[in-house]
C-alpha cells in the first residue's frame, strides 16, 4: 500500500519530491532572488499545491480523532475478563507515553534546534495563507487558567468541531465512548461498528491524500528554500538530530529499565526477541501493518500469554504510540521556536496532553500523526504551513518513531502479561474481540 501508481515506493518519489524542490528553491534564491515571475510561481503555483495538501489533512482530523479515541475506550472497557486488562493497559499507555513526551520536550528545549532563523523572516512565509492561524492566535489571548480547564469541556461539540477546538473534541469522544461501553446495548453496539467503519474510512482516506505528498513536498519546499535560502536546511538538520536522540533515550533507556523492574526481561532478551517485529515497522512506517507480526513475536519469542498479547497489541498499534506522541511533542515546539511564538511552561503543559491524547488519535499508517500535528499547531497559533517543512524528512523520522511505537508495544505486552495469573479462559475474550471488531 505504500508504493505509488508509477510502481516506485511512495517514500522515494517523496525523496525526489524533496530534493527537486530543494535545489530548485536554492537555485531561485541564489539566482533570481526578487524577481516578480518567481513571486508569482510561489504564490500563484507552489503555494496552492501545498495549501491543497494541507486542507487535505485538515479535512480527515475530525472523524479520525473522533474514531480512533471512541474505539480505544470501547476496546479499553471491555467485559469483566478485559476490563483488569484494560485497566493495567491504560495506566501503561498514558505513564510511558508521559514520559516518551517529556523526553521530547526536554530536549526540544535543550537543544533548541528551531532557533537560528529571523522569525520575521520565516513569518514572511506565510503572509498569503495564515489569516486562520492568526486569527485564532489572537483569540487565544486574554484567556486565563481556570478559563483553559473549563474550555476543555465543550459548550457544544459540534462548534467545537467546526472551530478546530482539538482538546474539546478529544473530551467529546471519550466520554461518549466512556458512555457506550457503559451502556452495551444492541445499539450502541451497532454504532461501535459503525464508528469502526469512520475509522477505516478515514484511513483509506490518508493513504489517498499521503500519495499526494511527493508533489505537496516538492512545492512546500520550493516556497520555503527560494524564500529562506540554505539556512532553513541547517534547522532541519538540527530537528532530525533532535528526534532521533530523543527516540534514541526513550527506546534504549527508558524502555529497558522498565521490562527490567516490571517484567523481569533482560533489555537483551527482548531486543532479541523482538527483532523481526521492529524490522518489520522500520521498514513499513506502519504500526498496523506490522501488527500481525507484532502479535506472532510477542507470543512465540517473547512468551507473553496469547490473549494478553492480543489485547495489548492490537490496542497498542493505534492507541499506544510513544514514539508518534513524543515526535508530536518535538515538531510542536521545533515550530513554534521557528516562527518565533514563545509557549511558556502552562502551554507547553498542555502540548504535554494533547500529545498523549493525539498519540491515541493518530492513524498507525505512514504519516499517520501528520494530521495530528497539524491541528494542534493551528491551536497554539502556530502556522501549520510548518509541516511543509518537515514534510521531507519525515519517511526517515517515521520509520524510526513507528519502531519504537512497536517496541512500547510489544514492552507493555510483557510487563502486563507478568502480572497476570498464568491460566485464564480464553473463550470469552475471544467472544468479546470478535464482537467488537466486526
Ligand atoms: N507511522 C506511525 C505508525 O504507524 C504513525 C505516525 O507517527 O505517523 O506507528
Amino acid at each position: 500500500s505504500t508504493s505509488g501508481s508509477g510502481g516506485m515506493p511512495l517514500h522515494n518519489k517523496m525523496l525526489i519530491g524533496f530534493l527537486i524542490g530543494t535545489l530548485a528553491g536554492l537555485a531561485a534564491n541564489f539566482f533570481v532572488a526578487d524577481a516578480g515571475w518567481l513571486n508569482g510561481l510561489i504564490t500563484y503555483v507552489a503555494d496552492p499545491i501545498g495549501q491543497l495538501f494541507l486542507r487535505l489533512l485538515f479535512m480527515l482530523v475530525i472523524p479520525l480523532v473522533f474514531s480512533a479515541l471512541v474505539l480505544g475506550v470501547v476496546e479499553i472497557g471491555d467485559p469483566a475478563s478485559l476490563g483488569r486488562i484494560g485497566l493495567k493497559t491504560l495506566v501503561w499507555i498514558l505513564a510511558v507515553t508521559a514520559i516518551a513526551v517529556l523526553i521530547g520536550l526536554v530536549a526540544v528545549n535543550l537543544f533548541q534546534p528551531g532557533r537560528g532563523i529571523d522569525p520575521v523572516v520565516a513569518q514572511s512565509l506565510l503572509a498569503a495563507s495564515s489569516d486562520r492561524a492568526t486569527e485564532i492566535a489572537s483569540a487565544r489571548e486574554g484567556v486565563s487558567g481556570i478559563q483553559v480547564l473549563l474550555n476543555i469541556v465543550p459548550r457544544n461539540p459540534v462548534e467545537a468541531a467546526a472551530s478546530g477546538d482539538l482538546i474539546a473534541v478529544m473530551f467529546f469522544a471519550l466520554m461518549f465512548g466512556i458512555a457506550a461501553t457503559a451502556l452495551r446495548t444492541p445499539g450502541t453496539r451497532s454504532f461501535v461498528a459503525a464508528v469502526q467503519g469512520v475509522y477505516d474510512i478515514c484511513l483509506k482516506l490518508i493513504g489517498w491524500v499521503i500519495a499526494l505528498a511527493p508533489y505537496a513536498v516538492a512545492a512546500l519546499l520550493f516556497s520555503i528554500t527560494a524564500r529562506l535560502g540554505v539556512d532553513v536546511l541547517i534547522q532541519l538538520a538540527r530537528f532530525v538530530g533532535t528526534v532521533i536522540a530523543a527516540l534514541g533515550v526513550h527506546f534504549l533507556i527508558v524502555i529497558p529499565i522498565l521490562l527490567w523492574i516490571f517484567g523481569r526481561m533482560s533489555p537483551l532478551a527482548f531486543f532479541r526477541g523482538a527483532q523481526p517485529a521492529l524490522l518489520t515497522a522500520f521498514s513499513t512506517s506502519s504500526s498496523s501493518a506490522t501488527l500481525p507480526t507484532t502479535l506472532k513475536v510477542t507470543v512465540e519469542n517473547l512468551g507473553v500469554p496469547r490473549r494478553v498479547a492480543r489485547f495489548v497489541c492490537t490496542l497498542g498499534a493505534t492507541a499506544n504510540m510513544n514514539g508518534t506522541a513524543l515526535f508530536e511533542g518535538i515538531t510542536v515546539l521545533f515550530l513554534a521556536q521557528f516562527f518565533g511564538i514563545e509557549l511558556g511552561m502552562g502551554q507547553q503543559g498542555l502540548v504535554l496532553v494533547l500529545c498523549i491524547l493525539g498519540g491515541i488519535g493518530a492513524a498507525g499508517v505512514p504519516g499517520g500523526s501528520l494530521p495530528v500535528i497539524a491541528m494542534i499547531l493551528v491551536m497554539f497559533g502556530i502556522p501549520p504551513e510548518g509541516i511543509g517543512l518537515i514534510l521531507g524528512v519525515d519517511r526517515l523520522l517515521d520509520m524510526c518513531r513507528t519502531v519504537v511505537n512497536i517496541g512500547g508495544d510489544m514492552a507493555g505486552s510483557v510487563v502486563i502479561g507478568r502480572s497476570e495469573p498464568a491460566e485464564a479462559p480464553d473463550t470469552a475474550l475471544d467472544a468479546a474481540l470478535a464482537d467488537t471488531h466486526t
